[in-house]
């Protein structure tokens, strides 16, 4: 039983009109399906767990828009603090009292996090807590880990995931070797090598910056005690440690990764679920690093629509109603979701893994399916050759996965039957195409 491909006509249209105003059609790289090939579904509305797009075509959304969408597209309780807030002023450049409450509820939420800035996306997130730790530190040196994205962030893009992973590049063009110079690149999980390079460069190394569980490169979890042992090592050297939580703040748990690990970090990155959907994002951890921002301290961070009131009412009414019951919702779906893919590729005899870091799933194809994935090299040693056709049936038959190899999945809270129907419909089929996959029609 196979599917008829739903008609593309309007999206190709679409593509190709965008492809002159707009470089590469998109707006975000990993949008342009230049992993999987095709044709890019240009979206034209979403409600609950379900993606309509031009040609009239209904998908399952298992991307939430990478991530922000716990509560499925368009609540009504989000969207109604949007048209309120939007009634009256769209930016002031002049506080508000609904960003104090913002920051006291990520306050409230996450332990470690004394005090709060907001921001417009999660790449200024990271890039102004880099700035502040070398600020506060007066040191220059940065780790971060391969494979893992902190937003394009030049001194970040150093081997990094995402789409950076999907598209195959070991940096960027425009990167400067200064801005780079002082960036230490690290494999993931690996805290000897941690260890080597703070012996090494005792006194110089500003501060680690980690994903709190590894999400840009397929869902890596930290190995039992790796979070910690950055935790020892950085205290010791005096240096910080920047607990980059923008995927999995307030989505694998009420206090994001810190409610399931409780490892604290200097520094914490926050973005996606904390906007519900717009743009905002938030940089925040201990008081006495925070007071040497502007205007209280001398390093200067700033944002004409920064702490805007239509995108703080959308996070605050997203954090408010993701209650208990969402987050067990938002875990049970992942798991059943993540055994159903196990099943059905199983049935077709397809090694694989459906490997988790909270409900951050992913689907490697590997030979080693008892084997965990601990890092970007072990990544990119998998059959990825498999999930250009294994996407595309799933699309085919009305369920949209990440369209590459190197992202996690992200489940809402909105899944309802008739979307598990359709998966269970799909998933034997996408697994076949996986199946039949040959090495050589890699892209
Ligand atoms: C998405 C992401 C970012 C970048 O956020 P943008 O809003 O896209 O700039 C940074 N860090 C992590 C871990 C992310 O997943």
């Amino acid at each position: 039983m196979t599917h008829p491909a739903p008609a593309t006509e309007r999206s190709a249209e679409l593509f190709t009109r965008a492809a002159a105003a707009i470089p590469g059609g998109v707006n975000s790289p990993v949008r342009a399906f230049s992993a999987v090939g095709g044709t890019p579904r240009f979206i034209t509305s979403a409600r609950g767990c379900e993606l309509l797009d031009a040609d009239g075509n209904r998908y399952v959304d298992l991307v939430s828009s990478w991530g922000p969408m716990i509560l499925g597209h368009a609540h009504p309780a989000v969207v109604e603090a949007v048209q309120r807030a939007a009634s009256t002023g769209l930016s002031f450049g002049a506080p508000t009292e609904a960003e104090i409450e913002l920051a006291e509820e990520i306050i409230a939420r996450v332990d470690p996090v004394e005090c709060v800035r907001l921001v417009n996306s999660g790449t200024e997130a990271t890039m102004s807590a880099v700035r502040l730790a070398r600020g506060f530190t007066g040191r220059s040196k940065i780790i971060k880990f391969s494979g893992c994205y902190h937003g394009h962030v030049d001194a970040l893009l150093a081997d990094a995931g995402s789409g950076v992973a999907t598209l195959g590049l070991p940096t960027s063009p425009g990167v400067t070797g200064a801005a780079a110079h002082d960036t230490i690149v690290l494999p993931y999980n690996d805290i000897a090598a941690v260890t080597e390079v703070f012996e090494e460069h005792s006194g110089e190394i500003a501060a680690v910056i980690t994903e709190a569980a590894a999400g840009n490169m397929g869902a890596i979890a930290p190995d039992v005690g790796f979070n910690a042992a950055l935790r020892e090592v950085t205290a010791r050297d005096g240096s910080l440690l920047i607990i980059d939580e923008v995927m999995t703040g307030f989505r694998v748990s009420p206090a994001g990764w810190f409610g399931l690990e409780g490892v604290s970090g200097d520094l914490y990155t926050f973005g996606k679920v904390m906007s519900g959907g717009l743009p905002a994002a938030a940089f925040g951890g201990r008081a006495d690093v925070m007071a040497s921002l502007a205007p209280t301290g001398p390093v200067y961070q700033a944002g004409t629509l920064s702490g805007n009131p239509v995108a703080v009412a959308a996070g605050l009414a997203t954090l408010r109603h993701a209650d208990a019951d969402t987050y067990l919702t938002l875990d049970r779906n992942a798991e059943r979701i993540g055994s159903m893919i196990g099943e059905a590729l199983t049935t077709v005899g397809v090694s694989h893994r459906v490997q988790y870091a909270g409900n951050l799933f992913s689907v490697f194809f590997t030979d080693e399916p008892e084997q965990q994935i601990r890092d970007y090299a072990g990544v990119k040693a998998t059959q990825t050759w498999r999930f250009a056709p294994f996407f595309h049936a799933l699309l085919d038959a009305g369920v949209y996965p990440p369209p590459s190899a190197f992202e996690a999945w992200f489940v809402s809270a909105a899944l309802d039957d008739a979307a598990f129907e359709t998966l269970a419909t799909a998933l034997p089929v996408a697994a076949r195409a996986a199946a039949a996959a040959n090495q050589g029609d890699d892209q």
